[in-house]
């Protein structure tokens, strides 16, 4: 079975056609400047295929770009595929979910307009994710299509841990309450850590470390979401590569008084001016970090002691939160291959069972265990694949 996974946004589309059953990837690319010019990437995964790299095609709107992913797939010369009928199903990223979809779902009519009614949550990803929708639908017609929810794997967080303390009204009149993000991606590593340790999801108590350029900690337990640092939006929570992560409100007043901001502007330095960025004053990028942090850059190394101090004082609050943690997981960019900053955030933890391997840590990339031996809690590395787990579910939903 072949699975056409899009992640769609305003401008740009990524895609891999992906076979969910054995895992194989057979090609992967992306779409950039839709509605501007056009520039299409396609990189087969099969050997003797040649890849494009950013060329021009002309891509008007997101119909031309979906055209053109599949123009590429069945080409005579460089396709992977020979015809459309070899693509069984298509899985769709859509950010926001809201309450109304604690799972993935076929798309029909009624779900796009539920989707829709979730836009206001997320303005700037939803609409995008339904224009992705509807191209594909009009190019590739009765071919079934599913949504993967960014949100979905967090509904199953209680009340205690989904509410904010403000006037009830805001919850159920504006739905105001913590969503969390990275779902796709916490439940993947989340599924493959009991295989890797063994036992069912159900037996497992699991703190999940996706650390990349946006970051989020999730407490999972019995294989279900329990807790998430990313909020309302995905600005709470640590601090990030440009993001601040949690902060206190009276800040934002405070500054904008000081500095005559208005609302936008100081969204804006929250979202894009702040985190390590904001704090080191020199890259987003925590390799950018590291080296500059070895150069002597005070900055560069407080933003990330920030940031792993900020991940350290999550895995505390969430085994606390479960009554134990059974093992601990780092994924995504720096998770997967900063051996320095697993080790920054996992040490010091040995008083709740938690002791690191230094050699077992030498790795990046690939499925370990990185702790030692006899340590009661388990810490794994687990690269996350948030494409193969759209694809896997939607073939449990069109199968
Ligand atoms: P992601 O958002 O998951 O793609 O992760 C991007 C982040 O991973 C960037 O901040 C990269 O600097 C970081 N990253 C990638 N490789 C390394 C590395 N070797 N050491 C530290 N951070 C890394």
């Amino acid at each position: 079975m072949n699975v056409l996974v899009i992640n769609a946004g305003s401008s740009s589309l990524k895609y891999q056609l992906l076979n969910p059953e054995n895992g194989e990837l057979l090609a992967k690319g992306l779409c950039e400047r839709i509605g501007i010019d056009g520039k299409f990437t396609y990189k087969p995964q099969i050997a003797g295929k040649e890849k494009q790299d950013a060329v021009d095609v002309a891509m008007p709107t997101h119909s031309e770009a979906i055209q053109t992913v599949l123009n590429a797939l069945v080409d005579e010369k460089n396709g992977v595929i020979s015809s459309m009928k070899e693509i069984d199903a298509v899985g769709h990223r859509v950010v926001h979910g809201g309450e109304a979809f604690n799972k993935s779902v076929l798309i029909t009519d009624e779900v796009l307009k539920a989707i829709e009614d979730c836009n206001p949550l997320a303005p700037l990803h939803n609409p995008a994710n339904l224009i992705g929708i509807r191209a594909c639908a009009e190019i590739m017609p009765g071919v079934p299509m599913v949504a993967v929810f960014d949100t979905a794997f967090h509904q199953t967080m209680p009340p205690k841990a989904y509410m904010y303390a403000l006037p009830y009204e805001y919850y159920a009149e504006d739905k105001v309450r913590r969503y969390g993000f990275h779902g796709t991606s916490h439940k993947y590593v989340a599924a493959r850590a009991a295989v890797m340790l063994g036992k069912k999801p159900e037996e497992l108590k699991l703190i999940s470390c996706h650390l990349g350029n946006g970051s989020s900690v999730t407490a999972v337990d019995c294989g279900k979401s329990v807790d998430t640092s990313m909020g309302f939006t995905p600005l709470a929570g640590v601090c990030m590569g440009t993001r601040s992560g949690d902060l206190d409100a009276g800040i934002l007043q405070y500054i904008m008084n000081k500095k005559g901001l208005n609302i936008d502007e100081m969204l804006n330095i929250l979202n894009k001016k702040s985190g390590v960025q904001g704090v080191s004053g020199v890259s987003s990028d925590f390799r950018d970090l590291e080296n500059a942090g070895k150069e002597g850059n005070e900055r560069a190394s407080l933003a990330v002691e920030m940031f792993n101090y900020g991940v350290k004082k999550l895995i505390g609050a969430y085994a606390a939160a479960m009554g134990g943690v059974d093992a601990i997981i780092f994924t995504a960019g720096v998770g997967e291959n900063s051996k320095s900053q697993r080790m920054d955030i996992a040490s010091g933890l040995e008083f709740m069972g938690v002791k690191m391997c230094e050699k077992a840590n030498d790795v990046r990339g690939e499925e370990a265990v990185i702790s030692a031996a006899d340590s009661k809690v388990k810490v794994l590395l687990i690269p996350t694949n948030e494409e193969l787990m759209i694809a896997m579910d939607t073939m449990n939903i069109v199968k």
